[in-house]
């Protein structure tokens, strides 16, 4: 028997249809789609470069640097493979990384020199009064050579003021015993059979304290009781806590303990951390760093809301934000910790826990 003959599941469309202008791909789709073939960051973020000197800017484009896949293909593949390599090279290493410099090369040394006396040259005319742009041009050039001769890092100190934390806030010490740190990343070796060596590692989950009660889903079974406002700080400010997890066990272990950790949401959304370490540690001291580890947050108090609604503080290129009302520049950060310096009285805004 003979099929009748049928149209085609989809035919085309007519042309300049409303049906085929909806198959036509979005430009955005398509230039996404561009950049995930070519391994290029699909979510750059433009950022603005000023010249303190000439006061001219310019627009840089900077990868996201994603971890995940949905964020940003290509940056999420280039962090795994980071990952898998330094894991790969890493995690059975039997003797420590050199983790000495090579000499400068002569090149090296030569442009060092070049970079040095061009800055003698913009210093001069800086003091004089004089136009720097040729010679800022110069040293941007000395700069990306050297940058591609392998020399890392800045050719000049920072200027940044840097923080000077009074005593009173420094984090409290835990209650640990204290132990000498050896700089060594290899955990205890046990002989076998044979002569064979084994590196046992450890796997460990850390996770937050209980906000309330929640149901199979993760949501509170009472919204009233449950601790909103420490589940999110807990959550800002979880990534500090484990870094001094990492401190608190490298001083009770007496080695440079190396981990390979992921961050995982629970139902709960509350952060926790699986870690595979670098040698063996006992669940007594696994628990009593734990126990002992906390981190407190020194910040201003966020807890009175001031501008909300259709009244938020209004950025000003040249002062910062500005309250909306009267035009006074906000308080600074920086303003607002010597403020939090000042108060004898002052506590931490925080304490994350585990
Ligand atoms: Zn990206």
């Amino acid at each position: 028997m003979a099929l009748p003959h049928t149209a085609a599941a989809n035919p085309d469309p007519v042309m300049g249809s409303r049906a085929e202008r909806a198959r036509l791909p979005v430009a955005r789709q398509v230039v996404e789609a561009v950049a995930v073939k070519y391994g290029v960051c699909v979510h750059p973020i433009p950022v603005r470069r000023v010249d303190p000197e000439t006061g001219t800017s310019d627009i840089v484009d900077v990868p996201c640097g994603a971890t995940v896949t949905s964020k940003c293909p290509a940056c999420a593949e280039r962090a795994r493979l980071l990952r898998i390599t330094q894991c790969r090279q890493g995690w059975h290493l039997e003797a420590e990384p050199i983790l000495e410099p090579d000499d400068p090369s002569d090149d090296q040394q030569e442009l060092a020199t070049l970079r040095a006396d061009l800055e003698a040259v913009r210093t001069r005319a800086v003091i004089e009064g004089k136009d720097t742009v040729v010679v800022q041009a110069a040293i941007e050039r000395v700069d990306d050579a050297m940058t591609a001769a392998g020399v890392r890092g800045n050719f000049l100190p920072s200027h940044a003021r840097r923080r000077v934390r009074s005593t009173r806030r420094r984090q409290d010490a835990p209650d640990l015993p204290p132990t000498r740190v050896s700089p060594t990343t290899i955990g205890r070796t046990f002989a076998g059979k044979a002569g064979k060596v084994f590196r046992p590692s450890v796997f460990v989950t850390l996770t937050c304290r209980s906000y309330g009660r929640v149901d199979e889903h993760g949501v509170p079974r009472d919204m009233n009781r449950y601790d909103y406002v420490a589940a999110a700080r807990d959550a800002i400010h979880f990534p500090k806590a484990v870094d001094r997890i990492w401190q608190n066990l490298r001083r009770v272990a007496g080695y440079e303990v190396q981990y390979f950790a992921v961050l995982e949401p629970q139902r709960r959304l509350a952060p926790h951390l699986h870690a595979a370490l670098r040698g063996t540690i006992s669940r007594v001291d696994l628990r009593l760093v734990a126990a002992a580890t906390y981190h407190q947050v020194w910040w201003p108090s966020t807890d009175t809301v001031v501008y909300h609604g259709p009244v938020l503080p209004v950025w000003d290129e040249l002062r910062g934000y500005v309250d909306p009302a009267t035009g006074e520049p906000l308080a600074t950060w920086d303003e607002a910790m010597d403020c939090l310096d000042a108060d004898a009285n002052a506590q931490p805004s925080h304490v994350v826990r585990f």
